[in-house]
């Protein structure tokens, strides 16, 4: 089912930019060997340090170093690859690859070396992903999680799903062609328990890559209210930092501004809106508009109001709140209450930007929100992206409608369902997969991964 790999030789720095003790450049393809003997690697044993000096077309020494040959197919990309490290100048890197260059090789595209890999069935299309996840990774517990990726735990749950389905449309597909006789006497109870079964796989498999999701992208959080109840200040304290522009006069925030916290490792992206309110001048309601884009998008929405009158707030943000899967009231500028209420609802907390009163208990309350309720770091946690979290998504409705085709004895529409879920899971582990949608994942990689 793997596209032919291609038959050129990809050449890139796969250090990271800029100068460093060493520096490493990346040789994958059919004339990886020839192409290193040239610069002037003399040996090469398969997976063994040689040391050689690299020369230019006039023999001239660029730089030494270490070269290493991992011969097909036991490579990453699973073709020839060479490993050229020297010293981590710029400008000695950049120069091997211009040698190599004009020695046949091409540079390479970001993400080809993970392309290849993938190509040459070396991972599957949500293992590559983990890799930049991996690389980009901002904590030890999205770093696990990538990592556990990349061994395959997500892409494992992923086939058993899948496998169940085949089975099923197995069954389906071979009831129609005994069409004479009812589901039932075929084993249509079994096949629809079956069905039930890889539901509640799929339900459950939803559920995790959706946190696997928030591991790699933080939580997503709108900080809304009227105008004036103290967003900006509340941001700024969270953040520690006097990012937003406070001031008392109402509507100054008309932008929308980001902030990125981390509450024990968790990663929290913080916007703040324009007040939310009726009326105002073209900048305001450009602000307003940015807001309900920023709503429509987020997962949390941080609702924000003065503790004096947290009812007058209620109203301009009850419209904006109603699509936000979770919700955390503030009942900020508590200094100014003569009595604290005791806390009975978690999800409202007061609190005080200017003073810092409850701050703490606020960071405990997202510190949950954010690890969706799930505490500290779970057994087999993976990492995974939006993309994978609504293909499981697609893959459940169509299996619900083939619950639903099966009930009414149709049997060509659920086959034709539990194929469409098929699919859909498929398109995460790129086992069926279309051209345009590997190009999409690759080239957001970095050149040389
Ligand atoms: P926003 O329009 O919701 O972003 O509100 P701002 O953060 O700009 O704050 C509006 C005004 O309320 C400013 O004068 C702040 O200093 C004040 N303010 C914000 N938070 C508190 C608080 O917790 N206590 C008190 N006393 N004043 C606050
Ligand atoms: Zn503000």
């Amino acid at each position: 089912m793997h596209q032919t790999p291609p038959a050129d030789t990809i050449v890139a720095i796969a250090t990271a930019p800029g100068a460093g003790g060493v520096g490493m450049l990346r040789l994958s393809g059919p004339r990886a060997r020839d192409i290193a003997q040239a610069v002037g690697v003399r040996t090469m044993q398969p997976r063994h340090a040689h040391y050689a000096r690299f020369r230019d077309a006039h023999g001239e020494v660029i730089d030494d170093g270490i070269a290493l040959w991992f011969p097909a197919p036991n490579s990453f990309t699973g073709e020839e690859v060479v490993e050229l490290q020297g010293h981590g100048s710029p400008v000695v890197l950049q120069q091997l690859v211009a040698r190599c260059i004009a020695l046949g090789a091409r540079q390479a595209r970001p993400g080809e070396f993970s392309e290849r890999a993938f190509l040459n069935g070396k991972l599957d299309l949500a293992q590559a992903e983990a890799i930049a996840d991996l690389i980009a990774a901002s904590d030890t517990r999205a770093a696990r999680a990538a990592r556990r990726s990349l061994d395959g735990v997500f892409s494992r749950r992923v086939d058993e799903v899948a496998e169940q389905l085949v089975v099923l449309r197995i069954h389906v597909e071979a009831a129609i062609d005994f069409a004479d006789e009812p589901l039932d006497t075929l084993g249509g109870a079994q096949v629809r328990s079956g069905l039930g079964q890889a539901l509640g796989a799929l339900r459950q498999l939803r559920d995790d890559a959706e946190r696997g999701r928030k591991l790699r992208d933080g939580l997503h959080a709108v900080l809304v209210g009227p105008p004036n109840a103290g967003k900006s200040s509340l941001l700024n304290a969270l953040a520690g930092s006097e990012r937003a522009i406070v001031t008392d006069i109402a509507g100054t925030t008309r932008d929308t501004l980001r902030e990125t916290i981390r509450i024990d490792g968790l990663e929290l992206t913080l916007v703040d809106t324009a007040g939310l309110r009726e009326g105002g001048d073209a900048i305001e309601r450009e602000g307003m508009r940015r807001a309900h884009v920023e709503m429509q998008r987020t997962d949390l929405a941080i609702i924000v109001l003065d503790a004096r009158d947290p009812q007058a707030g209620h109203a301009a943000v009850a419209d904006a709140i109603v699509e936000v899967p979770q919700q955390l009231w503030i009942h900020n500028k508590s200094d100014l209450l003569e009595t604290l209420p005791p806390p009975v609802d978690p999800n409202v907390v007061h609190v005080s930007a200017a003073t810092g009163l409850g701050l703490e208990r606020l960071h405990a309350r997202l510190r949950e929100l954010a690890s969706g309720g799930a505490g500290d770091s779970v057994d087999g946690e993976f990492s995974a992206r939006a993309r994978h979290v609504e293909a499981i998504v697609l893959a459940i409705g169509h299996a619900e409608r083939a619950d639903a085709e099966l009930a009414h004895e149709h049997l060509e529409l659920a086959a034709e369902e539990l194929r469409l879920a098929h699919e859909a899971l498929g398109g995460i582990t790129g086992r069926m997969s279309a051209d345009d949608l590997l190009g999409r994942i690759f080239s957001s990689f970095c050149i040389g991964k």
